[in-house]
């Protein structure tokens, strides 16, 4: 079969491999779309720790051909939570299971969606039904993120929202802080995305810092911030009204530092969180893509095959795009 490797750091190939063969409490899953993350990015570049010689992919979605003994019929579309956590560590049997020091995540630490075949452990596949639209299923991954930070925002109704970063993340955001009663801002750069999040459900946009400071000076209850870059991540907390919340879902290379301002956020008593992945969100997210609660279908930029995929992680989106979905039965 044809998957998508990363060598090593910097050297991505879309290469022939066996089919995987599933072991004990795995089933065999072909992958009928898997999307491409900031983070895969973010692990060919060497900014988040990898795995040399592994598939990358951990947002997709298939259908069951060797449900083994899981109880999964064949013929099932199912979607995948790539995060396997221990279930025994300190962490874990706090609840924490999204820090367990054990995780092993699909696409990462183990073989992932970025292939027409991948074995995967049963435990973590979710049933979709087999009436959705089979790119919808690639979302459950990122929407059960984003869910996420959005538990840790706990949006109020009427409450102000500033959503930075209009990709995936930020435009599930923006329709999960709608749903939730918030009078929400989107700020983004590309007027695009601007109008994309004012469809979603974005009441206002802007495309700096400035602007908008200038449209809500007193500041938002909530900041989520869902861009990933270190400017963003700085002014974040400066775009919170006093005694308001930042939640941060976006990734800093390792090792980055921004610049904070303590005194600004004790005197004004500013309450940041960071939000890491899906803990106990996926099922919800499955069932938030099945109920067609979450629209997704503005965000699919493309489709590409396996043959294009090495290339599309290895280069920056092309401007305006948001999401560019890997259909591995699909041919260039
Ligand atoms: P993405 O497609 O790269 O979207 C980020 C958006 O931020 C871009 O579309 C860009 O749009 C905007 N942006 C960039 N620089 C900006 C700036 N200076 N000011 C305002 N907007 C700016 O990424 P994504 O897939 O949505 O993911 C977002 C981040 O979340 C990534 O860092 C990803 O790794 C991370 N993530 C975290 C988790 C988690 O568990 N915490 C899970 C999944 C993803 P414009 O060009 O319009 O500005």
């Amino acid at each position: 079969m044809l998957a998508t490797q990363l060598v090593e750091t910097g050297n991505i190939q879309t290469v022939e491999v066996p089919v995987p063969t599933p072991g004990p409490g795995e089933i065999l899953i072909e992958v009928e779309a898997a999307g491409i993350c900031g983070t895969d990015r973010h692990l060919f570049r060497g900014e988040f720790p990898s795995v040399p010689g592994n598939i990358l992919g951990h947002e997709f979605s298939g259908i069951v051909i060797d449900g083994a003994d899981s109880g999964i019929k064949e013929g099932t579309r199912v979607t995948c939570d790539p995060n396997t956590w221990c279930g025994e560590c300190d962490q874990c049997l706090r609840g924490r299971v999204n820090l367990c020091a054990n995780n092993i995540a699909t696409g990462i630490h183990r073989d992932g969606g970025f292939a027409e075949y991948c074995a995967f452990p049963a435990k973590k596949a979710v049933v979709l039904s087999n009436d959705l639209d089979p790119l919808h299923g690639a979302f459950c991954e990122p929407l059960a993120c984003t869910l996420h930070g959005m538990d840790l925002g706990a949006v109020r109704p009427g409450e102000r929202v500033l959503v930075i970063g209009g990709g995936v993340i930020g435009l599930l955001a923006v329709q999960l802080a709608k749903q939730a009663g918030g009078k929400i801002m989107l700020l983004t750069r590309s007027p695009d995305k601007q109008v994309m999040g004012r469809e979603l459900g974005a009441d206002l946009s802007a495309g700096t810092e400035t602007e908008a400071h200038e449209i809500w000076p007193e500041g938002a209850d909530l900041v989520v911030e869902c861009a990933g870059v270190p400017e963003t991540v700085a002014f974040a907390p400066r775009l919170a009204r006093s005694g308001g919340r930042v939640v941060v879902l976006g990734v800093l290379p390792s090792g980055e530092t921004v610049p904070i301002e303590p005194f600004d956020l004790l005197f004004r008593e500013i309450q940041m969180h960071f939000s890491f992945i899906n803990p106990f969100t996926h099922k919800r997210a499955a069932q938030m893509i099945e109920d067609k609660s979450i629209s997704v279908d503005p965000l699919i930029t493309r489709t590409i095959s396996l043959q294009e995929a090495a290339d599309a992680i290895a280069t920056a989106p092309p401007p305006g795009e948001v999401r560019a979905i890997v259909v591995p039965q699909s041919m260039p």
